[in-house]
């Protein structure tokens, strides 16, 4: 779906969403229905067991579609959620599942921007992926040009990390033609370590996004960043989009079906010593 725009999103697959879904499909509109539960009927399933519908079935279906019961028949909450997950079915409607989205400091006053938080304090993201049980989390600067991610485990993973993951996928797709990205002096050693292995190379230059995809587009490489988050694919941005690269992330996350510290296991940073003059 990453890249895809649609005419009308639908928030939730309750009965709402769905019977909005089936007569959006009879118009001819291109939506999308998202809700954040893992299969359809959720809210009902996770009722309490002896539940059953107070409104008889001939009340409880929804547009082309009868509840299949006697009309007099009073539902369970687990007949209501499968009735809707084959409604959901039957009429091939766009349910992606699985897709909430939690927003943290969101809240500008106007003065706040990124304070104790965003790409430069990531550790909020990081506290609440955990709390929430999340995959992974994302902290963007005020621009939102860098993204900073939080793994499963609550552990923050830079510019580097996004580079290493976004190279090895394409690579294993055969899209990162040639084998190299672009990096800064400022990433870390590990990253080209790691990306040796792949048979991926790094080509450095100096510090600033805007060096980083002068050399893109001089050595011809599509892929380049900087540790700081800043992450550029030419093929899809021009320069670096933090929103973007999250999306991709996620999609990528989500495409492995592997939690993201797994995705970066082959990943390690070392620590650099430097003399300071
Ligand atoms: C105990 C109980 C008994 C009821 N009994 C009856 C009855 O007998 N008959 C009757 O007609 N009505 C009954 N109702 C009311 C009925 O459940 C609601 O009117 C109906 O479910 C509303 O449908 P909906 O699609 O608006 O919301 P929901 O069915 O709640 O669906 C909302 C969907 O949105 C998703 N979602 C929510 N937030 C997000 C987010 N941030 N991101 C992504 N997805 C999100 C959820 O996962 C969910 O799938 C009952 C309600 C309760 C609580």
């Amino acid at each position: 779906m990453a890249g895809k725009r649609f005419g009308v999103i639908v928030v939730g697959a309750g009965q709402s969403g769905l019977a909005t879904g089936h007569q959006l499909a009879r118009w001819g509109v291109d939506f999308v229905i998202l809700d954040g539960a893992e299969r359809v009927g959720e809210s009902w399933r996770r009722r309490w067991d002896s539940l059953r519908l107070f409104t008889p079935a001939r009340y409880d279906g929804l547009p082309g579609m009868a509840f299949p019961a006697s009309p007099t028949y009073f539902p369970t909450k687990d007949e209501m959620a499968a009735y809707l997950e084959e409604y959901a079915r039957h009429f091939a409607l766009p349910v992606r599942l699985g897709a909430e989205v939690t927003r943290l400091c969101a809240a500008p006053d106007g003065r706040n921007v990124n304070l104790g938080c965003g790409s430069t304090a990531p550790e909020a993201v990081a506290a609440a992926v955990v709390a929430a049980g999340a995959h992974l989390g994302a902290a963007f600067d005020g621009d939102a040009d860098r993204c900073i991610l939080a793994d499963e485990r609550g552990e923050v993973r830079d510019g580097d990390a996004i580079l290493y993951l976004w190279a090895t996928r394409l690579l294993a797709e055969r899209r990162l033609v040639p084998p190299a990205i672009v990096a800064t002096s400022m990433s870390n050693l590990g990253l080209e370590l790691a990306l040796a292995r792949q048979g991926i190379s790094v080509v450095r230059c100096g510090v600033g996004d805007r060096l980083v995809v002068e050399t893109m587009r001089r050595e011809g490489i599509g892929l380049g960043g900087e540790q700081s988050g800043h992450v550029v694919r030419l093929e899809l941005a021009a320069t670096g989009d933090g929103l973007l690269t999250a999306v991709q992330m996620a999609a990528l996350v989500h495409q492995a079906g592997r939690p993201l510290s797994e995705l970066l296991a082959g990943f390690k940073v070392w620590i650099h010593r430097m003399k300071v003059k």
